[in-house]
């Protein structure tokens, strides 16, 4: 896709990460080479004047890892154990990566009541907007330590979108391990091509998400993806679909040149984000 200077004057920019883009996957330890690559290209937009944030998962995977748990874990506290250790060891490496390039990175950690309690979704809104002021990086994940069953947002492509709506991001980046929305699934159908820009979201892109691909790692597959998108459109956003397989996507993607699919933001005036979360 080519739209030449359409990314570059976007002002705050939300990017997401999922867990097997963060891991090697023959062991699921943390690839740091890539985790300092993603955090060079956003120090790098720190530098150009953007707001940024980064969304992360990784905690249950680097945890898991950590613990030496050969099965990804399926029950509620074992997870949430892993997510203790793990959020705590990727803060670590972010902290320092970043500071490595004279950035300051701070942890936001949410659950689903952060949203739906007025007050805490305030609270929230300010604590971002406030790390924006001071140059401080967010990097945000689910507070997967404490969070239930009823309070969990369950994927970080939902979570990101949040993210992106409630700090009124221009543009929210899904790093992905596939290149974006396909027609079909592209591994089973020689046919399938990629959908480069979505106009406006509708039930015939369900259909397509439906043959999504998913990892054993992390948690969204496609259909969160849209979604993701749904809530980021419907807030102002334009979002962003590209394969994180090589992080420097980010730098195409602002000079607007990549391969990617891009949902474009709708600004729907009647989108009202704590009834959609209510409902969910
Ligand atoms: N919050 C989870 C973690 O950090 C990841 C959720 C997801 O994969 O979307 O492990």
């Amino acid at each position: 896709m080519n739209v030449n200077d359409y990314f570059k004057y976007k002002k705050r920019v939300v990017v997401k990460i999922g867990s097997s883009s963060l891991q090697h996957p023959q062991t699921g330890s943390m690839n740091l080479m890539k985790i300092e690559k993603l955090v060079r290209e956003l120090c790098d937009l720190r530098n150009q004047g953007m707001d940024v944030c980064l969304v992360s998962s990784g905690a249950i995977a680097v945890g898991r890892q950590a613990i030496g748990l050969q099965n990804r874990p399926e029950d509620i506290s074992t997870k949430q154990a892993c997510a203790a250790v793990g959020q705590a060891r990727l803060m670590m490496t972010y902290q320092r990566m970043f500071a490595e390039y004279n950035q300051t990175a701070g942890q936001i950690l949410m659950t689903k009541d952060t949203m739906l309690e007025e007050e805490s979704c305030q609270n929230a809104q300010n604590t971002f907007e406030e790390m924006f002021r001071l140059g401080i990086i967010p990097v945000v994940n689910e507070n997967d330590t404490v969070s239930t069953y009823e309070m969990h947002f369950g994927d970080n492509d939902t979570l990101s979108a949040i993210v992106a709506s409630l700090t009124g991001a221009d543009l929210l980046i899904l790093l992905s391990d596939i290149d974006g929305l396909y027609t079909d699934d592209p591994r089973k159908n020689p046919e399938a091509t990629l959908v480069e820009c979505v106009e406006k979201m509708d039930a015939h892109y369900d259909a397509m998400a439906k043959q999504s691909t998913g990892s054993d790692v992390g948690t969204g597959g496609m259909a969160t993806k849209l979604s993701a998108a749904r809530i980021a459109t419907a807030s102002g956003t334009d979002m962003i679909i590209a394969n994180g397989k090589d992080v420097g996507i980010i730098h195409q993607i602002i000079s607007g040149t990549f391969r990617g699919t891009l949902f474009r933001a709708q600004n729907d005036e009647t989108f009202d984000i704590h009834a959609y979360l209510q409902n969910r």
